[in-house]
């Protein structure tokens, strides 16, 4: 299906083919989601009105939205590895819980990891997200409805300053830096590495300051359980500058809060100073006219939902100059969470000129 250019998901499959179908293809669909909205400040730029500075690709705006929350399985201790993390991420679990035990089917066929048997408590995480001498006020907590029920932490997604989505993850478990890294490197990943050279060498995160701390204990450390290997992905990382959005900068109290995670810091250049960084915020309104469907759908369905509602956002969004016309006509069709749920029923054509 990757050198098609158009298709349509099918309306004839029944339920249970219809998320075979979906996770078939989810990854591939990803990575031209990915490829193609990282790289439009090449290919169909956003216009800019009167000069204003729109921000295409000039940065990584990476942000969480929770409102999207949803029920998932409560073993909160299921772990993966990728390239950069060869140990253990302890992801979580977005499985839709089955029955009482508050576990998903397989996890209940398996033994749960607790916390004190997983490397989280040996890592040098503690004292990171809330320093009591310097205070930045950024820590999370992993949310529980009680004992046996979890729910989500909604989604961790990279915006473009200019509105566009460039990729996001569900997260499963609160939004530390081992996730958002993961999340981060999984998009720079599925970028062409000939592309690296046109994309912004800036991320802006909420918490940079832990980011960077984080990253920068780990990365090319070859200790077990705190090293971050060196990748394509992970050395373009270390390569970025890391700043806070402004928004939330005025709870940053380190010293390197108030220099080098500062965007707006006089030795910056003027471009820099310029960048918006709340287009997450922005688009986080949007987002919350389809809390409602999005919080109520299993987690085979859902990332099927993000990616077709990203697109349409970004279609919106996206102000180029006669191009992808259609696009946008048709996204400007689905306007309520009314008509996403009746457009994700219906499964009509997906059309991702790519
Ligand atoms: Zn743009
Ligand atoms: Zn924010
Ligand atoms: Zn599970
Ligand atoms: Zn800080």
């Amino acid at each position: 299906m990757s050198d098609t250019h158009r298709f349509e998901i099918p309306t004839s499959l029944s339920d249970a083919s219809i998320y075979q179908f979906f996770d078939k293809n989810f990854d591939t669909w990803y990575k031209c989601f990915v490829k193609h909205w990282s790289t439009h400040h090449l290919t169909h730029p956003c216009r800019a009105k009167d000069a204003e500075i729109n921000g295409c690709m000039l940065a990584f705006v990476i942000d969480g939205m929770q409102k999207v929350a949803r029920p998932i399985c409560k073993n909160k201790n299921k772990c993966i590895t990728t390239e950069e993390f060869p140990d253990f991420l302890y992801i979580g679990c977005g499985n839709t819980p089955k029955s009482k035990t508050g576990l998903c089917e397989t996890c209940q066929q398996q033994r749960i990891l607790s916390d004190n048997e997983t490397c989280l408590t040996t890592n040098d995480d503690n004292g990171i997200y809330d320093d009591p001498t310097t205070g930045c006020n950024v820590s999370r907590e992993d949310r529980f409805v009680d004992v046996d029920k979890k729910i989500s932490q909604g989604i961790i997604y990279t915006i473009s300053p200019c509105g566009v989505i460039i990729g996001f993850d569900e997260l499963y478990r609160s939004e530390s830096c081992f996730m958002t890294l993961w999340h981060l490197f999984k998009i720079i990943r599925l970028i062409d590495v000939y592309n690296y050279k046109y994309l912004p060498s800036i991320i802006i995160y909420d918490n940079a300051c832990s980011l960077f701390i984080y990253f920068w204990n780990r990365y090319k450390n070859n200790e077990i359980n705190r090293r971050i290997v060196k990748t394509p992905s992970s050395e373009f990382v270390s390569k970025c500058s890391f700043f806070i959005d402004r928004f939330h900068q005025p709870n940053h109290r380190r010293p390197m809060c108030q220099k080098d995670r500062n965007i707006d810091f006089k030795t910056n250049s003027e471009t820099t100073k310029k960048i918006n960084t709340e287009a997450a915020e922005q688009r986080n309104s949007v987002l919350k006219q389809y809390q409602n469907a999005l919080s109520s759908y299993s987690g085979q369905k859902v990332r099927v939902a993000y990616l077709i509602l990203f697109h349409l956002m970004n279609c919106e969004r996206n102000t180029c100059d006669n191009q992808f016309e259609y696009n946008r006509r048709y996204a400007t069709k689905v306007p309520s969470s009314k008509s996403l749920i009746i457009f994700l029923k219906e499964y009509p054509t997906v059309r991702n000129k790519i």
